[in-house]
């Protein structure tokens, strides 16, 4: 393939906004500056690229974000951008701005909007997944999910203070739509009497029994964690189902929400941000166009986009048998 050489590069944020977007913002600028690129910043996401909302970064734009939460370019979901129409108009705009590389970071939806719009125009674009949900093949972390996990646990750890000292049964919804990565950790790391998972099915009479046998051996406390896109519903609808059949308990629902996705990004999302600001400017010098960046075995590895929002990564076999272990 042949390679292009890259003056300019504009970069976005897209979808879920996730801890450590702007930490990945500022790795790939800097990295940028560093090969004397000139960097553009698309304001909320694909929706801006299709409004023309870009803008020329400098220095001070990118100062003092690393530790932030959020995204300084805002991020959004595009109806237009999912239509050839709003393809060509995106890639107008970047044609005035003289764009010649893109760095998209998102979850699986950008970075399918990325591929398609790489194959229409054949601007070098590479993606760095951002996203709580951990879901990405090609990748072992994604940015921002070490913190949701850490959020996660935090705000269990809290939840657990009330359900000890009421003798409470709580039911704790967490983020990771149809996957179970946050769900799973949450479990491990707040000592969950049952973690349930999309990935894996859990009848409400097992359920039920479990608990009964927690009251018999008299834990103190009951914490169950049920990843928001279960088969069995929500945590309300579950608590519903066992309230039913547990009517001594006092049953509690808490849905953790967006609390999950704020704060300032952890050690690790921080130091694997800036790694694949740096891999994403370095890729697209060195032609890697059309895949993401990301690092498996603690090294960067570059997967084309198409295998990583394809691929489905499995949550772990041997986290499940540990929160098996570890629950009963
Ligand atoms: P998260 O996993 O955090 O929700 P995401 O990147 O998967 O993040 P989506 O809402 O699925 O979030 O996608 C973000 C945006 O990417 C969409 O609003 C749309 O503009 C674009 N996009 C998603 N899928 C496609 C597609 N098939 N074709 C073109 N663009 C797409």
């Amino acid at each position: 393939m042949e390679i292009k050489t890259i003056k300019r590069i504009a970069v976005l944020t897209s979808g879920g906004d996730a801890p450590g977007m702007n930490a990945a913002i500022r790795a790939t600028v800097r990295a940028g500056f560093f090969y004397n690129l000139e960097m553009y910043g698309i304001f909320r996401g694909y929706e801006g690229m299709i409004q023309n909302d870009i803008k020329k970064l400098e220095s001070k734009h990118i100062s003092h974000i690393l530790e932030r939460g959020g995204t300084i370019l805002k991020s959004a979901r595009s109806q237009e951008f999912r239509t050839p129409e709003g393809r060509k108009k995106a890639f107008e705009n970047l044609q005035k701005h003289k764009i010649d590389g893109l760095v998209v970071i998102g979850g699986d939806g950008s970075l399918t909007g990325a591929h398609l719009f790489y194959k229409e125009f054949g601007i070098p674009a590479i993606g760095i997944p951002g996203t709580i949900d951990n879901d990405l093949a090609g990748t072992d972390l994604t940015v921002g999910f070490d913190t949701a996990c850490n959020t996660a646990i935090e705000a269990i750890d809290k939840i657990r203070d009330t359900a000890t000292s009421h003798d409470r049964l709580f039911f704790v919804e967490v983020m990771g739509r149809d996957a179970g990565f946050i769900a799973i950790n949450a479990g491990i790391g707040s000592a969950a009497a049952a973690t349930l998972i999309p990935e894996k099915k859990m009848p409400i009479e097992r359920l039920v029994e479990r608990l009964k046998a927690r009251t018999k051996a008299m834990k103190q406390s009951n914490i169950v964690i049920i990843a928001e896109g279960g088969k069995s519903g929500g945590a309300a609808e579950i608590a519903e189902k066992i309230k039913k059949q547990l009517p001594y308990y006092d049953i509690k629902v808490t849905i953790l929400g967006h609390l999950q996705r704020g704060g300032a990004p952890s050690s690790l999302d921080r130091v694997l941000a800036s790694k694949l600001g740096v891999a994403a400017v370095e890729g697209l010098m060195q032609g890697k166009y059309d895949v993401m960046a990301g690092v498996i075995n603690n090294k960067v590895v570059y997967t084309p986009i198409a295998k990583a929002i394809v691929g489905h990564k499995e949550v772990d076999e041997y986290d499940f048998h540990v929160v098996k272990i570890l629950s009963t």
